[in-house]
């Protein structure tokens, strides 16, 4: 054996400090990818619905995601801390429109996309993306209404029905696509016409969710209202209140306009944020929702109609039958809603009473 020079000593030393400082290179770089392995997200989207999906896109993907669950002030909150979320998840194409024009979104090209949802129901830049479909259909009393007694939303403003209609506010969202859905396809003049005889025909002021009008007809306050269709299955299979179920049974849904233009039908749907910090997972995680998988849950458990062809709707859904959807791009009907919003109040639509 001979003794080791200092030189080679000094090697090893080197060698071992190199060492150590590749491991922890490796260690770090390996942080590093993990953490970027998330999704951030705010979301109007209730957790009862959203949870079980993002658990199987991180089974699936690996990608975890931070949701923020909110009633509102989305808008604000994006523009507030931008970066903070990927990706929005809302319903509405109002509230998506809303964040565009804000120019909180970013484009996004996906083939997957573009292949599972129908062109209508996305942003023909890939500003936002349709998961699901609902009709805003026309809830007509079993009692009082006859079946075809009633086939257009245009027919809602006939006198024939004066004093038979319930509807919620003429400014929320969802009565305000519809109205914006009516000037996309008539003009501001006609739309406003219908509203004005709409408006004279209501049985009371507006007020109530959705479901307030089905208990409405129930009670028999009005024969005829305007309400999306998943709140009938939800109204139907209530367990914890039982009242809600007798609602759902006075009922029946028309599908308004299917020998012309469809059924008015609106999305609730998902975007990229124009500052998003994980833009690919976002891109991946919306791509998922766009899915069989997922498509199926929103299916079962919120009774939506799932856009990706081929995904089964629930079978009470499929009890209301078939219909045709209206296929006007809603990036059209959004662009109408600010002119929706200003006739609801150049007509004074929430500020109805009996007497008028
Ligand atoms: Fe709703």
């Amino acid at each position: 054996m001979f003794a080791v020079p200092n030189g080679a000593k000094r090697v090893r030393l080197y060698l071992g400090i190199a060492m150590i400082v590749m491991v922890a290179a490796l260690t770090l770089g390996k942080t590093t990818a993990s953490a970027e392995e998330v999704v951030n997200l705010y979301s109007y989207r209730q957790p009862f619905l959203i949870k079980p999906i993002l658990k199987g896109f991180t089974e699936k993907t690996g990608i975890k995601t931070n949701v923020v669950f909110a009633k509102k002030g989305m808008l604000e909150k994006i523009k507030a801390t931008p970066g903070a979320a990927d990706a929005v998840l809302t319903v509405d194409i109002g509230r998506l429109h809303d964040m565009d024009e804000a120019g909180l979104l970013q484009p996004v090209q996906s083939k997957v996309l573009e292949q599972n949802i129908p062109s209508p129901y996305r942003h023909p830049k890939g500003h936002w993306f349709g998961l699901t479909l609902r009709g805003r259909v026309i809830y007509a009393s079993k009692m009082r209404v006859k079946p075809g007694a009633i086939t257009r939303y245009e027919d809602l403003a006939d006198p024939k029905w004066k004093g038979k209609i319930c509807t919620r506010s003429g400014k929320h969202v969802y009565n305000v696509s519809l109205f914006a859905s009516i000037v996309a396809h008539s003009g501001e003049a006609k739309a406003k016409k219908w509203l004005m005889g709409l408006k004279s025909n209501l049985a009371r002021k507006p007020q109530g969710n959705d479901r307030a009008q089905a208990k409405a007809i129930h009670s028999g306050e009005c024969d005829l209202a305007l309400a999306n269709t998943y709140y009938m299955a939800k109204m139907a299979t209530n367990k914890k209140k039982k009242v809600q179920r007798e609602w759902a049974k006075a009922v029946y849904i028309v599908f308004p306009n299917q020998k012309d233009r469809g059924t008015h039908v609106n999305i609730s749907g998902a975007a990229v944020t124009k500052h998003a910090k994980n833009r690919g997972n976002a891109v991946r995680l919306i791509e998922f929702l766009s899915g069989e998988y997922a498509q199926k849950l929103y299916a079962d458990q919120n009774y939506e109609y799932p856009l990706k062809k081929g995904v089964k709707t629930h079978p009470l859904v499929d009890s209301w039958g078939k219909f045709k959807a209206d296929t006007i791009n809603l990036a059209k009907v959004a662009n109408k809603r600010a002119t929706a919003s200003k006739l609801a109040d150049q007509v004074d639509y929430n500020n109805f009473r009996p007497s008028n």
